[in-house]
């Protein structure tokens, strides 16, 4: 026998479990109707023996991920949307005027078709049995504007909201110049000191134990997916929009109109399958409704 045979460890991979009573929530907060080209590359497109085909449309959950932690308290994994999204304020830089924040053409595209009083963030975190006033920690995915809208309820309360450096430069740069689309929006970064910004460079960071952050770019420069590893239920993936839906992890089907860097898109995924596989973990992706929903129906909590 080879000698180096008896050189090699048992196939592990050092990780830690959340510590005993670590509780994880999945909280709907409401749905977005969307074309399906936004999601999936190359749908809805029109051929020539198909000159008017139809724009199927699809429902999309705006999740959010909530943490019962032991060491670290209630941690929240991104906002969902701002509470009211059609509210007129004044703008900061012209403070005549008036503008409606996400804009006519954002509420077109993605008009949000259902949000009840059970959708609103702090009625969401009361159903699980804990208070929006309790939160300790603020994790960010990314900063798209269906995301960071919740932010508005963390303002001058000191709450640490954990981003990826190079996510919160593009934001600032997005809504301060007004490009990509206008998926940021200025208002919900609160730059002038409201908001408790912690930010990171590290590709891998241990938050907590058996919670860490991996830098995926693709859908947006700095994104990060979080792995939550629960001692029971196994680990978890919360992919925010590397994947929108199910078909872009499953088919490796990239987005649609909101692919921005195709090229780290494609090494992100790689990666994220490396370690799915390795921890055979369960991917909550950033707004499949009929995945979030399946898991919010079968358990209350996951541990
Ligand atoms: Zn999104
Ligand atoms: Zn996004």
């Amino acid at each position: 026998m080879n000698s180096s045979v008896h050189q090699l460890v048992k196939a592990s991979i050092p990780a830690y479990a959340c510590p005993e009573g670590t509780k994880m929530h999945i909280l709907n907060l409401g749905s977005l109707n969307v074309d399906e080209g936004w999601l999936l590359l190359g749908v809805n497109s029109s051929s020539v023996s198909n000159p008017s085909p139809q724009n199927k449309r699809r429902d999309l959950m705006i999740i959010a991920g909530l943490i019962e932690h032991p060491e670290m308290g209630l941690v929240l994994f991104e906002t969902g949307c701002a509470d009211d999204i059609t509210k007129v304020c004044h703008s900061y830089t012209v403070p005549s005027t008036l503008i409606v924040k996400w804009g006519h053409e954002a509420l077109d595209l993605f008009p949000r078709i259902q949000y009840g009083a059970a959708h609103r963030l702090p009625a969401a975190i009361e159903a699980t049995g804990n208070s929006i006033d309790d939160v300790k920690a603020i994790i960010m995915g990314h900063l798209h504007l269906d995301h960071a809208g919740g932010l508005e309820y963390f303002r001058n309360t000191g709450v640490p909201i954990y981003v990826h450096e190079e996510e919160f430069k593009h934001a600032c740069w997005a809504a301060g110049t007004n490009s990509d689309g206008g998926l940021y929006l200025g208002e919900y970064l609160d730059i002038d000191g409201c908001l408790n910004w912690q930010t990171f460079n590290d590709s891998q960071l241990d938050l907590a134990t058996g919670l860490t952050l991996y830098h995926c770019p693709g859908h947006t420069p700095g994104l990060c997916i979080l792995q939550i590893n629960l001692s029971k239920n196994g680990t978890f993936i919360w992919t925010t929009d590397q994947y929108h839906i199910k078909e872009n992890f499953e088919q490796n089907h990239a987005h649609g109109w909101l692919l921005r860097d195709y090229r780290s898109w494609v090494d992100s995924g790689k990666f994220i399958r490396r370690l799915q596989k390795t921890f055979s973990a369960t991917l909550i992706f950033g707004h499949d409704f009929s995945v979030a929903d399946g898991l919010i129906k079968a358990q209350k909590y996951y541990e």
